[in-house]
């Protein structure tokens, strides 16, 4: 069986080969966490978009959507914390001049004790058979008892020091831990320093009279510092939610796992605007309406799990993260927080602008409180790849690697193959093709054999492929192919459209929601 790591790598040429994802200026070498969207990548994210988007805007009757500037007034970072606090803990390697996130070499120790328990209960898990009890045995067994102490003594000091902000103390415990550099295997370390996650660039004509502003890195800020406007020319009532889809930024140090973590990324982001006190209600609705709309695409329960915050943001009273098991193992997929009324309360005090809202059910003003859903939309997408590659082995002995993406989402729909370029089945395939491409982004194919067609549409996750033969042109019917079965069946031309509905109609899955 291919590793973990190995599945990713193949996910990773496999987008490259068939026009899914690039590396960003490749020619030039490439820039490290960048990445450019191919004519099926970029298919596949507007897919995902627009089901996000028809999900939250079109199906709620209190949701509007908008589209923020990626540049913002300065001060909108300074009031939202992002210019005092967004930022990553970092530390060099002396000998090989490598950069790390202190927190994630000491989360890494964490990982590592951890991983010696697990080994010891494996152990007695196949010494005692059946008669094992987890519970008993780590309740009992010395050496687990120890390295669970000294889980519980390291995190402990671990998370104080990270509330403090105690540089010092990060350095201090990789010393005391230990810690070597993966890459010289010493432990020669430099002081622990703040790095600022914000990309920064000049506004005006010369450098003169430019001033310094912000590349975004969050969507959020656009909807906090528009809610006013939103509310007041929808004539929105709380409680009410506004959406966006954008680019966000961040100059992320360690930049790892293809498009997990990259430096510009896009987000789909929801803010809803609640009265004071009911936040715990509309966090937990979105917490359930969130994991519905994940569900409902078909992948499988198991793939995603909820992660329950302990260490809340300052400016958090409740945060959840939805993770998805990637090839290298679960990560968060999908954030949802309660936020409180911090940054409005926040831009209200920066501005000096008055940002209440006057609730005229209870006859009172108040800054509203927020519950945010933000999801990062390259990591949908992977999602969706990680669950959709399969290499399989077919009954002849030959292979083959199909995507199985959900059909609602695949970025072609129906592939229109003539059997062969004769007899007049090419003209009749490309008129299938001019009539069926008014409902669906649709592909004509006539190069190679009908069995390499096949494969081409397979890696590409195209749900259908029709193909018209000798027969079509006596009675008007076609073969179809299925994906995912690659059963074949016999139809009449007019019963294509609603045939293909039936699977790629994103409506299908709207309705469940
Ligand atoms: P992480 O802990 O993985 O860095 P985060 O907690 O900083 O993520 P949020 O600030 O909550 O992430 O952003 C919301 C969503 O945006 C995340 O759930 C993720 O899907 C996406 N996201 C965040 N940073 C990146 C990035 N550098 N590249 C791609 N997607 C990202």
């Amino acid at each position: 069986m291919a590793s973990q790591e190995d599945n990713l790598k193949k996910i990773i040429s496999h987008c490259k080969e068939y026009g899914f994802v690039f590396q960003s200026s490749e020619i030039y070498d490439g820039l490290a966490a960048v990445y450019d969207y191919g004519q099926y990548g970029a298919e596949l994210k507007n897919n995902i978009k627009d089901y996000w988007w028809r999900s939250m805007v079109q199906l709620h009757d209190n949701m509007v959507g908008i589209d923020s500037a990626i540049f913002m007034h300065p001060k909108v970072w300074k009031a939202s914390g992002h210019v005092d606090g967004f930022s990553d803990p970092l530390i060099d390697n002396k000998d090989s001049k490598k950069r790390y996130r202190a927190d994630e070499l000491i989360e890494g120790q964490l990982e590592k004790i951890q991983q010696k328990i697990n080994k010891e209960i494996d152990k007695a898990a196949k010494r005692f058979g059946d008669r094992f009890d987890e519970k008993q045995f780590c309740e009992t067994n010395p050496r687990v008892l120890v390295n669970q102490e000294k889980i519980n003594t390291l995190n402990k000091r671990f998370v104080k020091a990270l509330e403090e902000n105690n540089l010092k103390e990060l350095r201090q415990i990789i010393l005391d831990q230990e810690i070597v550099c993966p890459v010289s295997g010493s432990r020669n370390w430099t002081d622990v320093r703040q790095f600022n996650l914000m990309f920064t660039t000049q506004i005006g004509s010369t450098a003169e009279g430019a001033s310094e502003i912000y590349l975004r890195p969050e969507t959020a800020q656009g909807i906090f510092v528009n809610y006013l406007n939103v509310q007041k020319s929808a004539r929105m009532k709380i409680p009410f939610g506004i959406a966006q889809i954008g680019k966000a930024f961040r100059n992320e140090i360690i930049a790892r796992q293809f498009i997990i973590r990259m430096r510009e990324f896009e987000q789909m982001e929801m803010q809803f605007f609640v009265r004071p006190g009911e936040e715990m209600k509309w966090f937990e609705y979105w917490k359930e309406a969130r994991l519905k709309w994940h569900h409902a695409l078909g992948m499988p329960d198991e793939d995603y799990r909820i992660h329950t915050h302990e260490k809340l943001a300052h400016y958090a009273n409740a945060a959840v993260d939805i993770e998805f098991r990637f090839p290298f193992g679960f990560k968060e997929l999908e954030g949802i927080h309660s936020r409180t009324d911090f940054d409005l309360s926040q831009h209200e005090k920066f501005s000096a602008k008055k940002l209440q809202y006057f609730d005229p059910e209870i006859e009172e003003s108040y800054i509203p409180y927020v519950v945010e859903t933000s999801i990062g939309l390259d990591r949908m997408f992977l999602s969706i790849l990680s669950f959709a590659y399969h290499e399989e082995k077919l009954a002849d002995g030959s292979e083959r690697v199909v995507l199985k993406i959900p059909p609602a989402l695949s970025p072609v729909k129906v592939a229109i193959l003539p059997l062969v370029k004769k007899d007049g089945m090419d003209e009749k395939a490309i008129q299938i093709f001019k009539e069926l491409r008014f409902h669906f982004n649709c592909q004509y194919d006539e190069k190679d054999s009908i069995g390499k067609r096949y494969r081409r549409q397979d890696a590409i996750g195209t749900p259908y492929a029709i193909t018209v033969d000798g027969q079509t042109l006596k009675d008007s019917t076609v073969t179809v192919r299925y994906r995912d079965t690659m059963e074949q069946r016999r139809i009449s031309v007019d019963e294509l459209l609603v045939e293909i509905t039936k699977d790629v109609a994103i409506e299908h899955i709207l309705k469940s929601l």
